[in-house]
């Protein structure tokens, strides 16, 4: 079943300390950005991707699309402040999806199988998120002092993408606007709508590139890949 993604690359990434947007960084001499757009360009279900870029980095995204090739890249986007008003800003650039998917530019591992679970389960439910159980233990945390240990078994890592039909997370983020409502992803804004959202597991190698050792982690998982291969 096609699709159009969304790919997120518009935050600063403070957190990854590399002085500038983090998704430039490069993982085997390719920016991370790249990567995450290559999962989509080779997913022959994916039908356009369209990009979310902060306004002073599109011109060396326009180099990097040119220097990389990725045809599927149909709009570029400028993003707002925080990642929700970047979402909201790609979503006006969708005008017809079946399933629409958004995915973190940080995420370059997500795997094309767990994409078309994810797929099928948004043509089911109208709301789909990847997940992996949680291994650690939980605990709740005030003042310094443990107040709760919450039950592990319900727990779980929300990933990206997200799936959704069009019509649904359109109105999930015009209601949240209209709430002066922020979500820390685009699901908890389909909650909010009283609709279910399904998870579908996905896989612990997903992860988002968000600290300056997720890099170590990230040469890791790619020589796993290879080594799969
Ligand atoms: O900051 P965080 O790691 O949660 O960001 C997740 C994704 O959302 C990243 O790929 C980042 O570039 C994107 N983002 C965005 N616009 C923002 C903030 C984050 O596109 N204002």
């Amino acid at each position: 079943m096609q699709y159009e993604v969304i790919v997120l690359a518009a935050g600063k990434g403070e957190r990854m300390k590399a002085g500038h947007n983090k998704q430039f960084l490069t993982i085997r001499n390719v920016p991370l950005i790249i990567h995450t757009l290559r999962v989509f360009e080779e997913d022959e279900q994916c039908k356009q991707i369209i990009l979310v870029v902060n306004e002073k980095e599109t011109d060396y995204i326009y180099q990097l699309l040119r220097e990389y090739p990725i045809n599927k890249v149909k709009s570029i986007v400028t993003g707002g402040k925080e990642r929700q008003d970047s979402v909201y800003n790609g979503l006006q650039a969708v005008k017809e999806s079946n399933v629409l998917l958004i995915h973190d530019g940080a995420r370059p591992f997500v795997k094309h199988k767990d994409i078309h679970h994810l797929v099928q389960k948004a043509i089911q439910q109208k709301a789909a998120v990847l997940a992996v159980p949680v291994k650690d233990t939980i605990k709740k945390v005030e003042n310094g002092s443990v107040i709760e240990t919450v039950e592990r078994s319900s727990l779980w890592a929300i990933q990206t993408p997200q799936a959704f039909l069009l019509s649904t997370i359109k109105e999930a983020h015009e209601k949240a606007i209209h709430d002066q409502y922020t979500g820390t992803d685009d699901a908890s804004l389909v909650e909010r709508l009283g609709k279910k959202v399904a998870i579908v597991e996905g896989n612990y190698d997903n992860i988002k590139l968000t600290t300056p050792e997720d890099l170590i982690y990230a040469e890791a998982i790619l020589s796993k890949f290879e080594q799969n291969n």
